[in-house]
């Protein structure tokens, strides 16, 4: 299509669509046609600026901060009713964007329903405490205060899913927000914004700002008046994100990579282990924080289960995500497609054996699909099973026991995630104890909700989202102390 003609996205500012500083605009892709279909705003400071001045006024002073708690919790009721009710046409937006498969995106996109739905409930049930003292005469009581401006920066995998994830328990604690989504996965979070107006959010509470993270994002982290940082993406960034909030005392909750371990013991049941080490690694063409990247299998099952995996992934369905049918998608990006790409290429070098895969599909789409790839022979040293992937490539290494699996499965620089595949009680005991990571599931893989706290230890993250605590994050306490 000709660029004139292309549907141009800007910037949410103060409940209205505003142009980009600069004039400039950037392309977005379908990562499976190849087609650029829409222009997205390339956002700079001077539009940081403006955004962070809407959500500071909308902060101090008006319609939000008059708001009751419970007030705040209806129009949080009211924006999950208008998600489910837009779930398909926002998930198409997105799926257009990354790639995704349309089934699992219009499923996130729902869901994201009952979250909002979950903190329009908590809004009104954060309470204080009355404080006794070593003081006489004089009484205290703790207050929970808005911190204020948060930005919420997200990556292209999961835009509004973890955008959500930080948006719904801000606003429930009565902060304002800006988002900066990925430069790749713009669109549907400027749909999404339009929501807030017609759910009766005054202007400014929510701001999008789109661009790159070294131009828009840059500017949101430094700004003197953003006092969260809400960041999902890969570590290199959190890192960086989170030295600048440190120099300028911001908090901050990082959601970030992982190399998460699957084990399989040899008295799980098998079957049921072959799915879920599926689902964990090539679900979202393995394009997911949480992927079970390595699968660590008792060495006396090691060859029959290895088996029995590739007989599974060999009958997978690549092809086009928007059709129900497929259940393999594009890589969401070409650089993406280029570092899995890189990764196959690095596995072979250091020794890895490749028994499934390891080839891209020219054939299919515009050519971003890597076959999902299966190495065994990889010694948890090498690179492809210490770095983050982010592709449908699983590492396979034996061990031959409980402390041998908790040893390897710890020896990484992440800790997001991990499973266990046993029917031993005793066993998933001992697992569930000593691996070092924020979620670990017995006998499945994947399980999320809204009421359950996700994070990493590590380098996987700080913080927790989900769940009733991690509306603190949006609060600060106050003790007030009074003499009579
Ligand atoms: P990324 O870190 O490149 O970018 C994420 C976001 O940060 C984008 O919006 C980007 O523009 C912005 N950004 C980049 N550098 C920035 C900077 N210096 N200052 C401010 N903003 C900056 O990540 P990505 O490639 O978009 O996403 C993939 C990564 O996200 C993977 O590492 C994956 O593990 C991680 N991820 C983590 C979780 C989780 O919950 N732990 C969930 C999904 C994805």
């Amino acid at each position: 299509m000709p660029e004139n003609t292309l549907p141009k996205y800007q910037h949410y500012i103060d409940g209205e669509a505003v142009a980009p500083d600069s004039g400039e605009y950037l392309p977005t892709e379908n990562p499976f046609s190849g087609e650029t279909w829409a222009l997205v705003a390339r956002g700079n400071a001077r539009d940081a600026d403006a955004a962070v001045a809407a959500a500071d006024r909308a902060f101090e002073t008006g319609a939000w901060p008059a708001l009751t708690p419970s007030e705040r919790g209806r129009l949080l009721w009211k924006l999950g009713d208008l998600i489910v009710a837009n779930a398909e046409r926002l998930a198409l937006i997105e799926q257009r964007d990354n790639g995704k498969l349309i089934v699992e995106v219009v499923a996130q996109v729902k869901y994201m329903g009952d979250y909002f739905k979950y903190y329009a409930g908590l809004a009104d049930k954060v309470q204080s405490s009355v404080i006794p003292t070593d003081k006489k005469g004089v009484f205290a009581y703790t207050r929970y205060e808005a911190k204020g401006v948060v930005a919420i920066i997200t990556p292209w995998n999961s835009p509004l899913t973890l955008t959500s994830w930080k948006l719904a328990p801000a606003l429930a604690a009565g902060c304002t927000a800006v988002i900066k989504p990925s430069e790749f996965t713009s669109a549907s979070m400027v749909e999404f914004a339009a929501l807030f107006a017609e759910a009766g959010f005054p202007k400014g509470v929510v701001n999008v700002v789109t661009g790159l993270g070294a131009e828009v994002g840059q500017a949101l982290v430094t700004h003197p008046k953003v006092v969260h940082i809400g960041f999902t993406g890969g570590s290199e960034a959190g890192r960086k994100i989170y030295e600048i909030a440190a120099r300028n005392f911001k908090t901050v909750t990082l959601e970030l990579g992982g190399k998460s371990p699957n084990i399989v013991f040899d008295d799980a049941d098998l079957d049921q282990a072959v799915k879920g080490v599926v689902s964990g690694i090539f679900a979202a063409t393995g394009q997911s924080c949480q992927a079970g990247s390595r699968l660590l299998v008792q060495r006396s099952i090691h060859d029959a289960f290895v088996a029995k995996l590739i007989e599974f992934v060999k009958t997978a369905k690549l092809g086009d995500p928007s059709q129900p049918d497929t259940q393999i998608g594009p890589v969401a990006t070409r650089p993406q497609f280029e570092k899995v790409m890189s990764y196959i290429g690095i596995a072979k070098a250091e020794g890895a054996t490749c028994v499934l895969g390891g080839v891209s599909r020219p054939d299919l789409g515009a050519g971003l699909f890597v076959e999902p790839t299966i190495f065994t022979n990889v010694r948890n040293d090498m690179r492809i099973a210490q770095e983050e992937v982010f592709g449908p490539v699983l590492s396979v290494i034996p061990f031959d026991d409980e402390e041998e699996a908790i040893r390897i499965g710890n020896d990484v620089n992440y800790g997001l995630a991990g499973a266990v595949w046993t029917r031993s009680l005793k066993r998933a005991m001992l697992l569930t104890d000593k691996l070092k990571a924020g979620t670990v599931w017995v006998n499945n893989y994947r399980a999320t909700s809204f009421t359950s706290p996700f994070g990493g230890y590590k380098e996987s993250g700080i913080g927790r989202e989900s769940g009733t605590e991690t509306i603190k994050e949006y609060l600060h306490t106050k003790c007030v102390w009074i003499s009579s």
